[in-house]
């Protein structure tokens, strides 16, 4: 015979076993729940993607191409941001909220500055571009120099972040022939210039158009005024019934 401590005893038993089994199983509900939630997220992430209609030309004659926009009637806009001089988690967070990509065109005086900054936005989706190494005024380099500032800079791009730049942007949209050349010497598949640029939280736009359209390239600073300019461009884009899409997407 059992004594009624015995019986006590196996109600708490159960009692325990049951609040366990309760308790893990709502456990699993709620990681259940997180990973429909994390695939909705890339559900709606893949429907935002426009498959692309535009072929890059290739190198010629040893030559890179100068791309200003991308001509396409689908509904696509292409955000570049350039240097890197000013860097804050704010717009890290902001990109994010917007589910904007952008191409990053960085130059090594300010991406050594700051790497973790720049890692982190390139795990949220953006790809890093060459601006070259000290922001120089390309135009005004002998072909030689303009190699240096160039091939340098994808170097340093790949030791900091583990990624060839395929794209150059010209500081000051200075460059001429030796450019194209020394930027196809250097691993270069294009010169990327743009269309539009976002400046003071407005946007201005280039041949006196009054909104976005179809394939164009903005152009973007990290500058301290970036979520106002980053406002400008979303509001602008919407506007226009556009979305960003990533310009190596399109390109590479
Ligand atoms: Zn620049």
């Amino acid at each position: 015979m059992h004594g009624l401590g015995f019986y006590q005893r196996t109600i708490n038993v159960l009692l325990v076993v049951g609040f366990l089994l309760l308790a893990s199983f709502g456990y699993l509900r709620l990681q259940a729940g997180s990973t429909g939630m994390m695939l909705r997220e890339q559900i709606v992430a893949a429907d935002t993607r426009i498959i692309p209609d535009y072929e890059l030309p290739p190198v010629q004659d040893g030559r890179v191409p100068v791309i200003l926009r991308i001509p396409t009637a689908k509904p696509v806009v292409f955000l570049t941001l350039d240097d890197g001089m000013t860097r804050r988690p704010e717009m890290i967070a902001e990109l994010r909220r917007h589910h904007i990509k952008a191409s990053l065109f960085l130059n090594d005086i300010y991406a050594r500055e700051d790497p973790a900054f720049f890692r982190t936005l390139v795990r949220n989706g953006s790809v890093i571009e060459n601006h070259t190494l000290s922001h120089a005024d390309l135009a005004s380099l002998s072909y030689e120099d303009q190699a240096t500032e160039i091939c340098n800079n994808s170097t340093k791009m790949n030791t900091a972040f583990g990624h060839q730049p395929r794209l150059l942007r010209a500081p000051y949209g200075s460059y001429n022939d030796d450019t194209r050349r020394a930027a196809a010497s250097c691993g270069m598949r294009a010169l990327v210039q743009w269309h539009a640029k976002v400046n003071g939280g407005s946007i201005q736009y280039q041949d006196g158009k009054g909104k976005l359209e179809a394939g164009d390239i903005v152009l973007m600073h990290f500058r301290p005024e970036f979520e106002d300019d980053l406002r400008a461009f979303v509001t602008a884009t919407r506007e226009a019934g556009l979305k960003p899409q990533l310009l190596e997407d399109w390109l590479l």
